[in-house]
């Protein structure tokens, strides 16, 4: 039987307790974590909190060496890239940290008719994009929910000779059983929702009006969208609003409780730190702003605690925060974004609707480059997604350490085809030799592969994987 009340889902007092009873962080016992960690099964509540204690830098170092090995072993080089679209900044909510909040009248606002959705999408594809995260306030224009319906047809419908986007994920606020049935016949990738925070007074003080008042409604969100067939969820926390050693352990529970109850934990884990929005006085002061030492923290214990669960860092961070937290054990990232309805269409009407700053500015290209030249294979992929690996089935693959087999060739056989199709000259020329190096470094079975695919794609073939 289904158990998704909120009370099953989070239990805050547990969480305290553990914090407050957590151990001083001895070094040979921390070393004892680092050395379970590396068993790449996940960690227990008083392992994280352990790990979350740890400030002693010679720890600290070793901390993040160990996230290193783990995401390594695991992801080996590739950084998946995508693109938001915010489709409509439209909102009924007041969250006092975004600049959607329904009382900020300064903003303007604006839902993307479906042909404007289309033009967005056709820039995005010319940058060489293949997956999209389609983003909207709460509030949807006359025909409701079915308009983000609309919007994923019609961001499919684009095609140009180059590309098409071959993987919707949605970021929309908590739907019903029957939207999230919806939503999966559209063909959706991963639903992502953000519980903000899982501390329930915080969120009570930080959500003043609207639909989004109710707690329950939203951490129950993710247990809905299983229940309507979405086996690829992801969840976050908007770090800043309340002491992250409690949100990390939230977390936790929120994941172990999706894997007791549906056989599989969450797919991604994002983790925004909030950012100045314009008219959110709450985001020029975040109540428990979260350091750039601790930010780092919280990536290395979620690596170590969730090994399979990928992790999203957007442009929100700068790019040397972005760097460091590639190494650290983020898998996903967003590149060249915008947070305004219309913002990739720079000859349109230009106007500040946007949901807060950015980091990161560079375009998609410097992105790519810039990673290549770290060393990481920039990967578009779409396979699992669109063979079915999902879910269940992939967590089997992920566990073994079979999917970096799909992965690291997708990964390169979709890296050339942005290089052949869309690179400047000064990043294809780091892209290939960040590929030799890569070759360089592969067993010889997986080499083979690898060459096979990406010899299809320089031969003119698009979309190989396998
Ligand atoms: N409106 C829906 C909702 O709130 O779930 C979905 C889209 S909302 C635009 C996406 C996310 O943006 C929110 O879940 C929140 O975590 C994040 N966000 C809001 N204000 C932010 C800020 N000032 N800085 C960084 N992230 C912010
Ligand atoms: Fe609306 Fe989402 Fe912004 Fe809240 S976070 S004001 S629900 S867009």
């Amino acid at each position: 039987m289904l158990d998704t009340t909120s009370s099953t889902i989070i239990d805050s007092d547990r969480i305290h307790e553990v914090l407050a009873h957590r151990a001083a962080p001895d070094a040979a016992h921390v070393r004892e974590v680092y050395d379970k960690a590396l068993a790449l099964k996940g960690l227990d509540e008083n392992d994280v909190a352990l790990l979350a204690s740890v400030t002693d830098p010679e720890l600290l170092e070793e901390l993040f060496h160990t996230a290193r090995q783990a995401k390594e072993e695991i992801y080996g080089r590739r950084l998946v890239l995508f693109a938001p679209l915010y489709v409509s900044n439209l909102c009924g909510n007041e969250c006092s940290y975004c600049a959607f909040r329904v009382s900020n009248k300064a903003l303007k606002r604006r839902a993307l008719r479906q042909e404007e959705v289309a033009r967005e999408t056709r820039i995005l594809i010319e940058q060489g994009h293949k997956r999209v995260l389609l983003v909207a306030g709460e509030a949807y224009p006359q025909e409701g929910f079915s308009y983000i319906l609309k919007c994923i047809e019609t961001i499919y419908g684009v095609k140009d000779e180059k590309g098409e986007v071959r993987r919707i994920n949605v970021n929309v606020a908590p739907l019903t059983v029957e939207e999230f049935k919806e939503l999966k016949a559209a063909k959706i990738g991963t639903y992502q929702l953000f519980q903000e925070t899982y501390h329930r007074p915080t969120y009570e003080q930080v959500h003043l009006a609207g639909k989004k008042r109710d707690y329950d409604w939203r951490v129950t969100a993710v247990d809905r969208a299983m229940q309507g067939g979405i086996d690829d969820v992801g969840v976050g926390v908007l770090f800043g609003l309340y002491d992250w050693r409690f949100e990390v352990l939230a977390l936790m529970q929120h994941i172990a409780h999706l894997e007791a109850q549906f056989g599989v934990g969450c797919h991604t884990i994002s983790v925004p730190r909030i950012e100045p929005a314009f008219g959110a006085p709450v985001s020029e002061r975040p109540p428990y702003p979260v350091s750039d030492t601790d930010f780092k923290k919280v990536v290395a214990i979620l690596r170590l605690a969730v090994p399979y669960t990928g992790i999203i860092m957007s442009t929100r961070e700068t790019p040397e925060m972005r760097r460091e937290t590639f190494a650290l054990g983020v898998s996903q990232i967003s590149a060249g974004s915008r947070t305004n309805p219309g913002g990739y269409n720079e000859d349109g009407e230009q106007f500040d609707g946007s949901q807060f700053s950015l980091g990161d500015h560079r375009s998609l290209d410097e992105v790519i480059r810039d990673i290549a030249e770290l060393g990481y294979i920039p990967s578009f992929c779409t396979g699992c997604y669109r063979l079915g690996r999902t879910g269940e089935d992939f967590m089997d693959l992920a566990k073994p350490g079979l999917i970096k087999n799909f992965c690291e060739v997708n990964a390169l056989s979709t890296f050339v085809e942005y290089l052949v199709n869309y690179a400047s000259p000064r990043t294809k020329k780091a892209g290939e030799r960040c590929i030799a190096q890569i070759l360089d470094a592969m067993p010889s079975a997986r080499r083979k592969r690898a060459e096979s695919l990406m010899d299809r794609v320089r031969a003119g073939e698009k979309d190989v994987y396998v």
